[in-house]
This record gives structure tokens, C-alpha cells and sequence, in this order.
């Protein structure tokens, strides 16, 4: 019997990575069929995924006959093109998040525009065509330094660009011959990301407030909840997430990445409408994950709790070095540190890329930099970079 007759739902997720594969652990305990629509089967979220469909999630013709055999269209990524998800929505799909909504995502520019518009918290921001006009918009600020990003397409950093006006004229932000989008730099004393998971009936939940811990443009580390934050301030946050997820009208996981000012101020940098890197730690930190919240919202199911299940937790993200041989270290891993939970994604080790994470919970009141020094030392373990974890 199919999975419609015997009145299974039935997700389907636009790209097979690593958000799709862990969102499959989480569909496991509902019974609630995923499946994904992705390029290779070999892809991470393929590798787990019976019958998962090969093709091309950015094609309309390739998705639209997936769509036609699920119940609801999510995503693994932001990379689907606008007028894929309109028409797909125009023929009668459930797609969710929107593509109206999907599309602050996608484009940084309309994504400044319309929270700038609503009076949400953004640095102060130009689309500027050339150096010319970057330089322009330098001067109204008074700066000497500003920030350009691709407005479409951008990720792990790739795509911005901190400039000195005096370096603008070469500042590769330009070489494509496209407006690109200038920011203030916003001078922050630390990364936060606020998640939140919104139904289509406007109910709403908040994970606590995490701080993103990033190295050259890639978030490594995300300490839940942010250690010493204000509860002023983690308010604050919230409620931007909350208030962008309203505005927009998201359904699913909504990640709003922020920025926090010695003032107390919290500035919006991005935003992701999908299970995001800063709620990893969910899976075993919190009492519902973000990726099984995901499925609720998407399915329109009542949402879980996102508080903390014990204390303080910590996930690493693990980068691929130059070492391939991941399971040859899981063992002294895991003989090191039986409380560590270690994610393999399954890929392809590559210098640099996201490949897996580790996660540690602690107890209430566990000190968070003995949390941070053990999921550490599990990661350098994972890469083969020796156990001394002094
Ligand atoms: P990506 O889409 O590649 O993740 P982001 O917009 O998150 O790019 O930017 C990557 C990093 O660049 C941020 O994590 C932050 O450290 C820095 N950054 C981005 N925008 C600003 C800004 N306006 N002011 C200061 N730093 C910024």
C-alpha cells in the first residue's frame, strides 16, 4: 500500500546535504515518510534515504514531478530559483517555507529592504553598482571601511568582502559586473543566532539564544545558551526572530544570525529558513530538535519544546582537513569521552568542509569552557590531530 493510502505524510526536501539526512532521524520516531530530491546518490541525506530521487532540485520540471508525489515541499538550501517556486506554487503545491518568504533568504538586498522597512535592527545598507558608488555610500557613513557581500548565492563567507574605502576600485566584490550590496561594519563584540519555528497557523517557538563562534567566515563553534548573555538582550533577540518569522509569514525553522554591540544592541546579519548550523546542538540538547520541528511545522503538526533538556551544551563543527580517514579516529574518540555525541555526515572529505559535528551536554551549571575544551578535543581527535587535550 502507498504511503498516501495508508495516510503516512509525506515531506519531500529539495537537496540531499547534511540538514536533509539529520532531518530523516528525526522523521523516524513519527513514522512520517521524508524523502529528497537530490543531485548524486551519494549525496549525505541520499546515503540514508531509501528511493531517494536523483535530479536536479533547481529544475522546475525535475522538482515539480517530485512535488507531485509529496505531500509538502521543504528545502535542504536556499538555492531553488524564485520562478521554480512560483510556478510551483501557482500548479497547486504545497511549498513551505513560501517562495515569498523563502525569497528574504535568497536575496540579501530585498531581505534589507524589507526588515529595514518594518523597523527591524540592520546595519545601515546601500545596493551599489561600482566602486564609484560604494565609495559614495562610504562617505554618507563617515566610514573608512565597509562591508560588501553578493546579494544572491553567498555562504561560509564566500562572498563577503570587508573593504577599506581607499581599496575599493579593486575589491573583488566587483569582478562579476553585478550591484552588490554594501553594508555598514557593524563593530560586534560577539555572533548570536536566535531560532525559532513558526506553523502556517502562526504558532510560534524559541529556542534559546545561541552564540556563533566563527573562523574566517565559517561558524565552528555554537555555545547554548549564549554563556553571560544579558536576559535583556536574549529577549531582544528573540524577539527579532519572532518578529521577522511574522512578517515574512515562515513556516519551518527560521535562523536570524545577529550581531551583538557593546551597547547592548542586537543588529540582524542573515537569515535561513531551513534547519541551520546554530541549532545542531538541539538534536541532543533540547527537548525537541530543531529538525523534527521542522517537519512539524512543515506537516502542521503542534510544535515541541525547544528548552534545554540539562545544562549548558556545546557543538563543534567538525571541517574536513587533509586527512580522509575519518573512522580511523572514531574509536579513540569515543574511548576518550563517552559523553561526546559525534555526527558524521556521510561526505566526502574536503579541506574546509562542513563534514560533520560533535555535541556535549552538560549538567546544569557545567562550566561551559570545560564543554567547549572536550568537544575540541573530540574534533582535533576526529581529524586525526592527536588526543592531548591540554
Ligand atoms: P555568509 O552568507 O557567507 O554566511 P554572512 O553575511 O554571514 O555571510 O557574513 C560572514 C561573516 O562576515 C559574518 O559572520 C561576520 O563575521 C562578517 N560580517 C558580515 N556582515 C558584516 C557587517 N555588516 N559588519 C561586520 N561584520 C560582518
Amino acid at each position: 500500500m502507498s504511503s498516501e493510502a495508508r495516510g503516512v505524510p509525506v515531506v519531500g526536501m529539495a537537496g540531499g546535504g547534511q540538514l536533509a539526512r539529520m532531518t530523516q532521524q528525526a522523521a523516524i520516531p513519527l513514522a512520517v515518510e521524508l524523502r529528497v530530491l537530490t543531485g548524486s546518490a551519494g549525496d549525505s541525506a541520499a546515503r540514508v534515504i531509501p528511493g531517494s530521487t536523483i535530479g536536479d532540485e533547481r529544475d522546475a520540471a525535475d522538482l515539480s514531478a517530485f512535488a507531485a508525489e509529496c505531500d509538502v515541499l521543504t528545502f535542504d538550501h536556499e538555492h531553488v530559483p524564485q520562478p521554480v517556486l512560483r510556478e510551483l506554487e501557482h500548479s497547486g503545491h504545497t511549498v513551505r517555507p513560501s517562495a515569498a518568504a523563502l525569497e528574504h533568504a535568497q536575496d540579501k538586498a530585498h531581505m534589507r529592504q524589507a526588515l529595514g522597512a518594518a523597523g527591524l535592527p540592520c546595519p545601515d545598507f546601500a545596493v551599489v553598482s561600482d566602486a564609484e558608488e560604494a565609495r559614495r555610500f562610504a562617505v554618507r557613513l563617515g566610514a573608512d571601511t565597509v562591508v560588501l557581500k553578493a546579494i544572491t548565492g553567498g555562504y561560509d563567507g564566500k562572498g563577503v568582502w570587508l573593504c577599506p574605502v581607499d581599496e575599493l576600485v579593486s575589491c573583488e566584490a566587483f569582478a562579476a559586473g553585478r550591484p552588490v550590496l554594501a553594508e555598514e561594519l557593524v563593530r560586534f563584540e560577539r555572533e548570536l543566532a536566535a531560532v525559532v519555528v513558526r506553523r502556517p497557523s502562526g504558532d510560534v517557538v524559541a529556542y534559546p539564544v545561541v552564540e556563533s563562534v566563527q573562523a574566517e567566515g565559517i561558524c565552528v563553534e555554537v555555545l547554548a545558551p549564549a554563556p553571560g548573555l544579558p536576559t535583556a538582550v536574549a529577549q531582544a533577540a528573540r524577539d527579532v526572530a519572532v518578529g521577522v518569522a511574522e512578517l515574512l509569514d515562515v513556516v519551518g525553522v527560521l535562523a536570524v544570525e545577529l550581531f551583538a554591540t557593546a551597547d547592548g544592541a542586537v543588529v540582524v546579519n542573515e537569515l535561513a529558513m531551513r534547519p541551520h548550523n546554530t541549532g545542531h546542538w538541539t538534536i541532543e540538547g533540547a527537548v525537541t530538535s530543531q529538525f523534527e520541528n521542522h517537519l512539524r511545522a512543515v506537516l502542521d503538526l503542534p510544535l515541541g519544546a525547544p528548552d534545554l533538556v540539562a545544562g549548558p551544551t556545546v557543538m563543534a563543527n567538525l571541517l574536513g582537513s587533509d586527512a580522509p580517514a575519518l573512522h580511523a579516529n572514531l574509536a579513540s574518540v569515543l574511548g576518550r569521552d563517552p559523553g561526546v555525541h559525534v555526527h558524521l555526515y556521510g561526505k566526502q572529505v574536503r579541506p574546509g568542509r562542513k563534514i560533520g559535528h560533535v555535541t556535549v551536554v552538560g549538567e546544569p551549571g557545567s562550566d561551559v569552557d570545560g564543554l567547549r575544551h572536550r568537544a575540541s578535543a573530540a574534533v582535533r581527535g576526529l581529524r586525526g590531530e592527536g588526543g592531548d587535550d591540554t
